[in-house]
């Protein structure tokens, strides 16, 4: 007998994309920064009380329009994880800094504050939070080791849209934070991110850098009468219609939080007693973290192998998949970046961890197939 397959992850639409984009269509404007992208910077600003949102490409885009904002030189370092996806260095390394790679925490997964002071040295320019799963890092510890030593602080939220640290929207207490739109994250544009500016200092540039360095945007608001060529920049803006796409997102991103969460606990409440026996390690949210149900994953027991793990779920129609694969054991890691140690909460992470799967329409029965079948799968080889 054939089983039903359930994918790793199926996009969500909520069934009002194309009738904003026909809108948008209608209007006439394609370009970006019409009304579709005004709505979404209104929203993203009254969402997460930043004093300025701008939409981009994408998250990648984002971080590289972050490290434009610090006049990063050649040399100059950033401190993230290593546990991370490959655009929060990336973007550094196009600037000519490096990154610096120290461990994770254990329990969240997250850049392990209590080791960013024995990783600075004069060159060090900025840290780099990623909060892994919409669950904050521990920022209160990192904004003030960063006032202590003059650093810029920029979060890479890519995954952390509608999470809150203390009651504060993720990407809006650093300096910088970065949002991603991509079609695995929980509110969607295909391709799509923002990046929110929450330093005044950084407001008039982050729009420039973003036209292709100019102050087309200060011309348009009549704040000069021609406009030129400022400073280094790209294009980052995404035309309207992608934006038509977001705001049908954004409008129903508090019931996508809401069935995600759902679906999180359904599995969190399931894999207790798998926990409890050594199976497996579940994730662990802090008391201060509001998540967004980005993302379920187990740690998996040393006595089980991932790959036939995964095989055997696929074999029996279940998609997972695991990451990272560490930045700093990566070629390119190992060329551009610099490791503190050997990073073993890293390494176990990203030799262990399954992500299964999680999206707004699995249902409570498809949902119950999956929970039985992994505890099967792995019950039988422990
Ligand atoms: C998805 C992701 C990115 C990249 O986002 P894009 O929008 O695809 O560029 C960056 N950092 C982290 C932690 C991510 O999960």
């Amino acid at each position: 007998m054939k089983e039903k397959t359930t994918p790793f992850n199926r996009p969500y639409m909520t069934g009002k994309e194309l009738h904003y984009i026909a809108q948008a269509h209608f209007n006439g404007q394609l370009a970006g920064d019409g009304p579709f992208t005004k709505r979404c910077h209104a929203w993203l600003e009254r969402q997460t009380g930043s004093a300025k949102a701008l939409l981009t490409h994408s998250c990648t885009a984002a971080l590289e329009m972050a490290a434009l904002l610090l006049d990063l030189e050649p040399g100059d370092e950033v401190i993230m994880p290593s546990y991370t996806f490959v655009s929060t260095a990336n973007a550094f390394v196009l600037r000519g800094a490096k990154p610096v790679f120290i461990d994770i925490r254990p329990d969240t997964l997250n850049i392990d504050e209590s080791l960013i002071e024995a990783a600075l040295t004069p060159r060090t320019r900025a840290i780099v939070p990623v909060h892994y799963a919409g669950v904050a890092c521990e920022m209160d510890t990192i904004m003030r080791i960063a006032q202590r030593h003059g650093l810029m602080v920029i979060e890479d939220a890519a995954q952390g849209v509608m999470s809150t640290y203390k009651g504060r929207a993720l990407g809006s207490i650093g300096h910088l934070g970065a949002y991603s739109f991509h079609e695995t994250k929980n509110v969607i544009s295909g391709e799509g991110g923002a990046l929110l500016v929450n330093n005044a200092e950084f407001s008039i540039r982050a729009e420039t850098i973003r036209e292709k360095g100019t102050d087309r945007s200060r011309f348009f608001r009549g704040e000069v009468d021609k406009y030129t060529w400022q400073e280094v920049g790209s294009s980052f803006l995404p035309g309207e219609l992608v934006a038509g796409f977001l705001w049908a997102q954004l409008e129903e991103a508090e019931r996508i939080t809401r069935e995600r969460l759902d679906i999180w606990e359904r599995y969190h409440q399931a894999f207790a007693s798998l926990e409890r026996d050594g199976t497996l390690r579940r994730p662990i949210v802090p008391a201060d973290c509001g998540h967004n149900a980005h993302m379920y994953y187990v740690l998996l027991a040393s006595s089980l192998d991932r790959q036939n793990v995964i095989a055997e779920l696929k074999q029996r129609g279940i998609w997972t998949v695991f990451h990272y694969v560490p930045l700093h054991n990566s070629p390119a890691g190992l060329r551009y970046c610099r490791a503190e140690g050997d990073l073993p909460e890293t390494c176990l992470a990203g030799e262990r961890l399954l992500r299964l799967p999680l999206w707004v329409g699995l249902s409570p029965q498809e949902q119950a197939r999956v929970i039985e079948t992994i505890a099967e799968v792995l019950t039988k080889r422990a």
